[in-house]
């Protein structure tokens, strides 16, 4: 069974607050990532009342306890989407900011041949991909 954010933050050392739980539930809520601003205003719109501030540093806690990961949008903007903890990678597309995991034995492979390549041990592989969703592409281009 899942553990609950509660119990995931809390195993990984950071503080449980109220702020945070509603934080985690928006991004789990979404199908896609979430830049800080649509957080607050999606925790706004359930009549919550949360600082920038707040919102920040809840997402910053949740992606060092691994509830969450860290997405890069255009501008230099950071979009953060709810993640399970079995490890995995994501397909994240340019245009609507859908969010999709890949599973590990995607990226495995690669690793293996990049250890072998560079005779370099790798520990740890976070990969995000991005481009465009399937629904997207069926949209058409424009
Ligand atoms: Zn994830
Ligand atoms: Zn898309």
């Amino acid at each position: 069974m899942a553990r609950s954010a509660a119990d995931r933050l809390r195993r990984a050392g950071e503080r449980v607050t109220p702020q945070r739980l509603l934080v985690a539930a928006t991004l789990t809520e979404a199908a896609h990532g979430l830049t800080a601003a649509e957080v607050q205003q999606r925790v706004r719109r359930a009549r919550h009342r949360i600082g920038r501030a707040t919102v920040f540093r809840a997402l910053e806690a949740l992606v060092s306890a691994g509830l969450a990961r860290r997405l890069e949008r255009d501008g230099h903007v950071y979009a953060y989407v709810a993640c399970e903890e079995a490890h995995h990678h994501h397909l994240a597309c340019d245009r609507c900011g859908r969010v999709e995991d890949i599973g590990e034995a995607h990226v495995a492979p690669l690793v293996r041949e990049i250890e072998r390549e560079a005779g370099f041990h790798i520990d740890d592989a976070r990969v995000d991909f991005y481009g465009l969703c399937a629904g997207c592409l069926a949209a058409g281009a424009g």
